[in-house]
């Protein structure tokens, strides 16, 4: 009897042939070889944290969960290598103990490294990259079983598709790593009416490290981070008046809200408004990566598109007003990140400056009307679909976006000719 997997959101779930967790680059090889004479395809999974078709398989599903180690560290150039299974939190934890860090995170750290590169997994901050504009150097299992090193001095024409792979180009092994020192954050968080926060926001984007903002819908409030680098050290934070506010009122009250959601929907939006004033957060320092990744136990469905930073902000306004026109009301905010151009190919800031928008439902809500009537906004604004968040392209539309596309099906013609790796949503959005 086939086991079954389920996504984080549990909104995806397949009976996979085969559940495998390799301890060893030989063992992915003849998982690999055993598909290529069974037939059957093979898919690499990481934490499940895709709300996606990405991670679905019938056939060999291969988790990297034990192959999670340092592998070796280079203090001189800043780098390491990793095991592609290691999760952003065990990595951010190891890379702190040895005077490393990695220059930007996203907002979680659940996820598995190979996971979040492969989907291009990013934070905010308009001179920053993703994470995977980190990776300086991958070993990957490619579709005859056999391991290739890339890098700048090795087979360099597959570094830069290897960064953003949808895991269509093998089985990434372990992931050399361009780090940064350690540094800390001092954040600043309020919420303002959404005016104030709009030009804030602008006005960080171009003096402060990272700035994102997240608009709570039916409201005309707004909350604000604000995060630059400070050579000060942490500060001493108020652990229960945190607890009260990151798990309480963020994620366990949150949890409620959106129960009472499902059997009163019209009555929610009086609750929402009367939960979220204009306040602002005591000011605190911390570690980087503390501050990027918070815990997010509310399960939800999410579509997130980039779209040029010059349409950043109409694309908002037309979101806002699906949302408007809605005949329920949405409990989750809005949020918006930008980006700074990148090379990889199949990266949402590929060659352009990129803002974010991403919304949010409750997972057991039906959002399928609601993230249709985004998606047609943000196709207006040449918006390219987050990877591992919900979207409906297909190859055909996707190709006109990306200025580097053949850079990638080319590295995929070379290392996985035959689709060993693929599934139904590689077959759409990659076109077999
Ligand atoms: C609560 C939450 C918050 C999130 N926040 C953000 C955010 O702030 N920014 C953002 O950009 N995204 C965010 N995401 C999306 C998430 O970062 C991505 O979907 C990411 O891919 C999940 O990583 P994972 O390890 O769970 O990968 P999975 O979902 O398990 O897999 C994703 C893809 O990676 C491939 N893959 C996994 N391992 C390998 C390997 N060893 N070799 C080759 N391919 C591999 C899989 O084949 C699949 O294609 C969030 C998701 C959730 C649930």
């Amino acid at each position: 009897m086939p086991e079954k997997w389920t996504n984080w959101a549990r909104n995806q779930s397949s009976n996979p042939h085969n559940i495998f967790k390799p301890n060893s680059e030989g063992e992915i090889s003849e998982i690999i070889s055993l598909g290529v004479a069974e037939r059957v395809k093979v898919r690499p999974i990481g934490n499940g944290h895709s709300f996606s078709s990405i991670g679905l398989t019938d056939g060999f599903l291969v988790s990297m969960d034990s192959m999670d180690r340092i592998i070796s560290i280079d203090r001189e150039k800043l780098q390491v290598t990793v095991g592609a299974g290691i999760t952003i939190a065990d990595l951010n934890e190891e890379l702190h103990k040895i005077g490393f860090a990695l220059p930007n995170l996203g907002d979680i750290d659940a996820q598995s490294l190979a996971g979040a590169i492969a989907t291009g997994t990013h934070g905010t901050g308009i001179n920053f990259n993703s994470i995977s504009s980190a990776v300086v150097g991958i070993r990957i299992a490619t579709g005859d079983g056999s391991i290739l090193d890339i890098s700048e001095s090795k087979n360099s024409e597959f570094l830069a598709p290897s960064k953003v792979s949808l895991g269509a180009l093998g089985i990434i092994t372990s992931v050399t790593l361009q780090c940064v020192p350690a540094f800390n954050l001092k954040i600043l968080e309020f919420t303002a009416k959404l005016p104030e926060i709009i030009s804030r926001f602008e006005f960080e984007e171009s003096n402060a490290d990272f700035v994102e903002f997240f608009w709570f819908p039916h409201t005309e409030l707004a909350e604000i981070k604000i995060c630059n680098k400070t050579a000060s050290p942490s500060s001493r934070t108020n652990r229960v008046s945190r607890f009260v506010n990151d798990e309480v009122l963020r994620n366990f009250g949150f949890n409620l809200i959106n129960k009472f959601w499902l059997q009163f929907p019209n009555s929610v939006n009086r609750s929402v408004k009367s939960l979220i004033k204009e306040n602002a957060r005591p000011e605190r320092i911390d570690a980087s990566y503390k501050v990027f990744c918070s815990k997010r136990r509310v399960k939800f469905l999410e579509m997130e598109y980039s779209v040029p930073r010059e349409y950043l902000f109409d694309a908002f306004r037309e979101v806002q007003s699906v949302i408007e026109r809605l005949s329920f009301p949405v409990t989750f905010p809005v949020e918006i990140r930008t980006l700074c151009a990148d090379d990889i190919p199949l990266s949402m800031a590929s060659e352009r400056e990129t803002g974010f928008i991403a919304v949010h439902l409750y997972n057991r809500a039906e959002s399928k009307n609601f993230f249709h009537d985004v998606e047609k906004v943000m196709r207006r604004f040449h918006g390219r679909p987050h990877w591992g968040k919900i979207h409906n392209l297909d190859s055909m539309t996707l190709a006109n976006l990306y200025p580097r596309w053949n850079e990638f099906t080319e590295a995929r013609q070379a290392l996985d000719p035959d689709g060993h790796f693929t599934n139904p949503y590689l077959e759409r959005v990659l076109g077999y």
